[in-house]
């Protein structure tokens, strides 16, 4: 069975079910402001990011930084890992 991650913070579950259960640091609204979000790609060795092309080793190094190009606006929000 394939590992699932959250699209925000990276973190690892044995289900979905348990994933959407409880609030996300990293989450877009602000730090447990809503549930972790499924990461709906396929497990890499590399992440991309879907605004800015850089690439990282995980989800949550990806998501840890600002994007240069977040569509809010210059660092206005993390990166997101392209699927
Ligand atoms: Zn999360
Ligand atoms: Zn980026």
């Amino acid at each position: 069975m394939a590992n699932i991650y959250c699209e925000y913070c990276g973190d690892r579950f044995s289900s979905v079910s348990s994933l959407t259960a409880s609030d996300c640091r990293r989450h877009p609204n602000g730090t447990y402001k809503g549930k972790h979000k499924l990461y709906e790609g396929t497990e890499k060795s590399k992440y991309t990011c879907k605004y800015c092309g850089d690439q990282f080793n995980s989800i949550s190094s990806l998501t840890a930084s600002d994007c240069r190009r977040h569509p809010n606006g210059t660092y206005k929000g993390k990166h997101a890992p392209a699927l």
